[in-house]
């Protein structure tokens, strides 16, 4: 065999034969991210899920392999593994490879015979919660260490840090990073393993994520609700006052946020890219996501639509509260509506400076002297 044969061989059949068994395993853990388990100390299912794949990296015959949970009080634990350099690969510092044990809350819609706490392999592709984000990292880094191996190769010392809160916004990296530099080293290359891809054909590469800014906003009107029928026409809705709230921060027929700060300019080769990317499959973006019968995407350009989901803000309203369920609506002139407005914004916007105008434009001359809050406000660099 030659050696990118070798190293075939060992990706394809200890992805079948060793990999599949334990992600499946992981799957079946409902280790949700603290801030969707309220209880996730008590309820131990984050620690599980870091110990069920420390067994298995244990397991692993890569020579001098050191596993080890970690836990700093109160914060939810974080799976270190140490794989020293080969002898040619010494010398060139610590290459730190990412991933993440923590979930999202599952959400609906499964099909008949799946579920999100139940592994399932059909037609070749394992369904169920947490396997693409993020169970695969640990699993491929480590396959990715032992394929090297396998066809000669050398790799410097890798350092694979699974945390269990990126689903939370990492609240506990940072603290993990201080606490466990000294082991760390130098670190002269990091992997992240916690992106898509476009397609099955080939190795991606994310080159950019956006950032994220989130707010709450509720709007009152009333100090108690009021029949609709004798307050409408003398009392705004809070709905309507919302409406033009967002009409500040987005233009509703285009989907353009306008906010200043959201927009720095994109940049050449990143619209290079783009094209790239849209000339590798025509149509696949306007393929890629289960649209309604009859519904078309918000642009028929596949390099507008990458440009769209990278390089431009967005506003995803991501929850509502201050509406009763459709059967319990009665005529009622609501007191207040909230919302949860989401924003991506491009790589390079400044988070903070955005949330800071996005809060300015959001409370200053609000229509009829309405009162307007924002809570959880949230801001995150690409
Ligand atoms: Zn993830």
């Amino acid at each position: 065999m030659d050696q990118e044969q070798k190293v075939r061989e060992a990706v394809v059949s200890g992805w079948a034969g060793q990999v599949l068994p334990s992600l499946a395993g992981l799957v079946e853990i409902p280790a949700l991210s603290p801030a969707f388990d309220a209880s996730w100390a008590a309820n131990g299912q984050l620690q599980a899920a870091v110990d069920h794949v420390r067994d298995w990296i244990a397991s692993r015959e890569l020579p001098g392999l050191r596993c080890e949970a970690v836990a700093l009080a109160g914060r939810s634990p974080l799976l270190l593994v140490d794989v020293p350099a080969t002898p040619g690969g010494a010398g060139r510092g610590t290459v730190l490879l990412y991933g993440h044990l923590d979930k999202q809350p599952p959400a609906g819609g499964w099909s008949d015979g799946l579920g999100p706490w139940q592994a399932v392999l059909r037609d070749g592709r394992l369904y169920g919660r947490g396997a693409v984000d993020d169970g695969y990292a640990a699993y491929a880094a480590t396959t990715a260490l032992e394929a090297v191996r396998a066809g000669g190769g050398e790799h410097a010392r890798a350092v694979l840090l699974l945390e269990t809160g990126e689903e939370s916004g990492s609240p506990d990296l940072p603290a993990y990073l201080e606490h466990l530099a000294g082991q760390l080293g130098e670190v002269t290359f990091v992997l992240c393993l916690d992106a898509g891809g476009g397609d099955y054909e080939r190795l991606w590469l994310t080159s950019s994520l956006r950032g994220l800014v989130q707010a709450t906003i509720t709007v009152r009107v009333l100090q108690r609700p009021q029949h609709s029928g004798l307050a409408s026409g003398i009392v705004p809705s809070s709905f309507r006052i919302l409406r033009q709230l967002l009409d500040r921060v987005e233009d509703s027929a285009t989907g353009q946020v306008k906010l200043r700060e959201m927009n720095p300019a994109i940049p050449a080769e990143s619209r290079a890219a783009a094209r790239a990317v849209a000339a590798l499959d025509p149509g696949a973006m306007r393929r890629r996501y289960p649209l309604a019968e009859g519904m078309v995407p918000a642009s028929d350009d596949d390099v507008e639509l990458i440009l769209n989901n990278t390089w431009r803000p967005t506003l995803s309203v991501i929850g509502a509260a201050g509406l009763p369920e459709l059967a319990q609506a009665g005529n009622v002139l609501r007191a207040s509506t909230s919302l949860v407005l989401s924003f991506r914004i491009p790589p390079t916007a400044d988070a903070k400076a955005a949330r800071a105008e996005l809060e300015q434009i959001l409370t200053t001359d609000v229509p009829y002297g309405a009162q307007v809050e924002l809570s959880n406000l949230a801001a995150e660099n690409g």
